[in-house]
Order: structure tokens, then sequence, then C-alpha cells
């Protein structure tokens, strides 16, 4: 069945570039194309209040929300055969430190929730392209999106990365109180300046969301 989805690389899979550009590339070898490609940064309000409203009581609601508005998101309408379960499963289960190395977010996502990407499952699919469609995303006619997205993977395939594993080790030391909150910060930030082109400030704000985010 030919379906779409709403994806969406999150903060740590759009300023650190090679995540991003896997995480496209891996549907674009899958095939699919994109009915929407572009960065965006969607206001706090909608994710809040519409996109992830099903967990506003849940303890890692506005974690949640700080950490997905603290940069732009390279935001796609992906199109294909089965797409929406295809998607899940090429991402994986939701915590990054637990989902196999075989998938997305196993490879690429920094910890627990902080988790690369967010994709429509079978539920939400329909619902979210029209509500993205509807207030986040402006098509434009004359833009190309498949041309765009391929241009990305193009621009950041080759990009400066650091393995995933370097930041989990250093996560699990703070958990494990073998360093300061303020030293993981610090490295942190540095390593993910490694990663980026974003701008110092961007930089700064994702790296203290991923924390509370981790912390929360
Ligand atoms: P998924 O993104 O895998 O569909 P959910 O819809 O259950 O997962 O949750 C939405 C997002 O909320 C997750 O991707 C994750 O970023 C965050 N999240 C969910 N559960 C937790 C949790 N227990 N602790 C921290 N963050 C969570």
């Amino acid at each position: 069945m030919n379906q779409k989805t709403l994806v969406f690389a999150k903060p740590d899979g759009t300023v650190r570039r090679y995540a991003g550009a896997r995480l496209v590339k891996a549907f674009i070898d899958s095939g699919f194309s994109f009915e929407f490609f572009g960065e965006i940064k969607p206001n706090r309000n909608f994710m809040s209040g519409k996109h992830y409203v099903q967990y506003a009581d849940k303890p890692f609601f506005r974690p949640t929300i700080e950490f997905v508005t603290s940069s732009p998101i390279v935001t796609m309408i992906v199109v294909g055969e089965d797409v929406v379960s295809r998607i899940r499963k090429m991402i994986g289960p939701t915590f990054s430190d637990q989902a196999p190395f075989d998938t997305l977010r196993g490879r690429y996502g920094l910890y627990k929730g902080v988790n690369l990407c967010h994709a429509s499952d079978e539920e939400s699919a329909e619902k979210e392209v029209k509500m993205w469609m509807d207030e986040v995303i402006a098509l434009d006619k004359n833009k190309d999106y498949n041309k765009l997205a391929s241009e990305y993977v193009k621009k950041y395939i080759d990009f400066q990365t650091i393995d995933v594993m370097r930041y989990r080790e250093l996560i699990k030391d703070m958990l494990d109180k073998k360093i300061r909150v303020e030293d993981l910060k610090i490295e942190m930030f540095s390593l993910i300046k490694k990663e980026s082109d974003f701008d110092e400030d961007t930089i700064q704000l994702t790296t203290e969301n991923i924390i509370n985010n981790i912390l929360s």
C-alpha cells in the first residue's frame, strides 16, 4: 500500500550532520520519495499542544518539548510502499542505547529518548501528515524535494563524525557520578561542535537540552 509518513530528525540528528545524512540516505536507498524535505523550526506551542499532546502528563514531556525545539529540525514527508511500518522498523525501538545496532536509533541516536528522529506509527501517520501540512509545512511547488534530500546527503555524508559510543560512555560516566553534569556539558558541547556547522548558541542550547532530557 502506498503511504505517507511524517519523519523529523530531532536536534541530535540535525545538528550532528553526519547522523542526519545517514538517516536521509537510508530512506533514499530504500526507494522512498519525498513530498517535503526541509529544515524548519516548529514552535513550542505546536509541539506541546499538538504533536506530543498525548504525553502532557508524563515526566519526560517538558524536557522532550524543550529538546525538540532547541534547534531547527530536518523535516520530511516520506512516501512509499508500506513506508510507515518499514521506517518504524528501520529506526528501531524508542531508547537509543537499547536499540539494536542495525537500527538507525541504535547506531546514531545518543541515549534514551534522545533518539535521532521521530517517525509516525500506523495509528498516527495520517493525522500527523495532515497536521504538519496544515500548520507547519509550507509546500513550494517550485522545489524538487527529492533533489533537496539527495543534495543534503551529498553535502553531509562525509562530514566529520564522532562515534556514538563516545557520547554514551560520557553519559554513563555522568550517571555513575564519575564526572559532573557540568563536565559532561562542556565535553558534549565540544564533541557536537566537531560534528556540526550550526552556530555555537544553538549547539549550546541543544547540548543542555539533551542532558536535561537524559536526566528527566
Ligand atoms: P517513539 O518516538 O518511539 O514513537 P513514543 O511515541 O513512546 O516513542 O514517545 C515519543 C518520544 O518521547 C520518544 O521518541 C522519546 O523522545 C520521548 N520519550 C518517550 N518515553 C520516554 C521516557 N520514558 N523517558 C524519556 N523520554 C521518553
